[in-house]
């Protein structure tokens, strides 16, 4: 068995520190050879004193100093760089095959892009890279000849579930009707949109069912994180829109199902634990143990799914607006929720002005055709200014 050599963009956050837990168990099947983080240098040092990678990236000089201070007094030979492009160093100069894509939110596309045309095994978390950039990055994956495993608990599922020779094209979707979507519906699933006025970063951050990095839980209570994932689906998988559903599932024990042409319904079912898809994605095409305690069965008490209803979740009808629109709105779409979810946690806008903002936005920039990086980029950074400017006046 030849050991994997594996790059982690966004090692120090939740899906990172998972990946290093299933990588520790396996040390004869996986070796890490890259590790990546913004901000949390010891956390990163201890990362790099533990599985000694040969390149380790970080933000900025002052955070590259550190580290490198801190790898010197353990007498660990690692190189640290710095600044985005050195993300894409990781990728390209670190001897990889398979890389993970665990940065959040926009600054995880690029690096995520140079892993697609450089033909890796690209672990695909970072599903904003997707959304942003669906087509271009489905091209770079074909042109570069690597294999994308989801790693998003939906898509993996989803994944697990597909015949095997089910492709992009409509000729092998092989019986395949519709995907669905679950969504746990996040903390206030059973509140109506009313009685969420005063709500605080640290309620929003509270989901039922999920331990995950503060951005996507926020994403996951007001479901823009499944609005992320319809389009993420309809990237990765090819179906129309309008065969990809949305189901609650309180229980977060079905992570994604397929409905076939005959009536039969297939499901993945586990743990709400991202070691499992982690596993599935380092491992494939074989099966590893992720150190997920078995599921249980006989202590359900019951599965529930229903539909979401679209006036309590706003940003779950934006997204699909966006996707309807294609080209740049879903680049749009995504930056604006960025920005208005960063300024909920950190800056005091109200937890209802997310969906106002991203609206703003959507109205805001027409949409044009998603066709270069460079035109992506564009649409990003515009509309994040767009949406600064609008939390500035409604917080005056
Ligand atoms: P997190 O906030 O816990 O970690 C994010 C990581 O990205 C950290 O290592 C951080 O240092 C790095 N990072 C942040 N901003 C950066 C920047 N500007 N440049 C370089 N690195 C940067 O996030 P997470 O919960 O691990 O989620 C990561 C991705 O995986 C997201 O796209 C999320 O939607 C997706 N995802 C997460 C989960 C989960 O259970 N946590 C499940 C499904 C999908
Ligand atoms: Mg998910």
């Amino acid at each position: 068995m030849s050991v994997k050599q594996v790059a982690i963009l966004g090692s120090t956050g939740s899906i990172g520190v998972n990946t290093l837990d299933v990588i520790r168990a396996h040390p004869e099947r996986f070796k890490v050879v890259a590790l990546t983080a913004a901000k949390q240098i010891e956390r990163l040092a201890e990362q790099c004193v533990e599985f000694k990678p040969s390149i380790a990236v970080v933000a900025d000089a002052d955070g590259a100093a550190k580290l490198n201070r801190l790898l010197q007094e353990k007498k660990i030979v690692t190189q640290v760089l710095y600044g985005p492009q050195a993300l894409v160093s990781a990728v390209t100069e670190s001897g990889c095959d398979t890389v993970m894509a665990a940065i959040v939110g926009a600054a995880g596309l690029v690096p995520a892009l140079a892993a697609a045309q450089a033909g890796k095994r690209v672990l695909l978390a970072n599903k904003e890279a997707l959304v942003m950039s669906g087509n271009l990055f489905m091209q770079a994956m074909k042109a570069g000849g690597g294999e994308l495993l989801p790693i998003d608990s939906e898509h993996n599922a989803i994944f697990q579930c597909l015949p095997d020779r089910f492709t992009k094209n409509p000729s092998d979707h092989l019986g395949v009707e519709e995907l669905w979507l679950t969504a746990s519906g996040g903390p206030f699933r059973d509140k109506s949109i009313s009685d969420l006025a005063g709500i605080t970063p640290e309620q929003a951050c509270a989901h039922p069912n999920w331990v995950m990095g503060r951005k996507i839980s926020v994403d996951s209570a007001t479901m823009m994180n499944k609005g992320l994932e319809v389009i993420e689906a309809f990237w990765l998988f090819g179906l129309p829109l309008e065969k990809i559903k949305v189901l609650i599932h309180p229980q977060s024990v079905v992570h994604s199902m397929v409905r076939y042409r005959d009536g039969s319904v297939l499901a993945q079912m586990g743990q709400p634990d991202m070691r499992t898809p982690i596993a599935y994605g380092l491992a494939w095409p074989e099966r590893i143990d992720a150190g997920v305690a078995p599921l249980n069965l006989t202590q359900l008490t019951g599965l529930s799914f229903t539909e979401p209803k679209l006036t309590q979740f706003p940003c779950l009808s934006l997204a699909f607006a966006a996707a309807k629109a294609g080209g740049t709105a879903p680049a749009v779409l995504n930056a604006a929720n960025e920005v208005a979810v960063a300024a909920f946690l950190d800056d005091g806008l109200p937890y209802l002005s997310i969906p106002n903002v991203v609206e703003h936005c959507l109205n805001a920039l027409s949409p044009v055709a998603a066709d270069s990086l460079e035109t992506i980029l564009e649409a990003d950074a515009l509309a994040r200014q767009t949406a600064n400017q609008f939390i500035h006046t409604i917080q005056k």
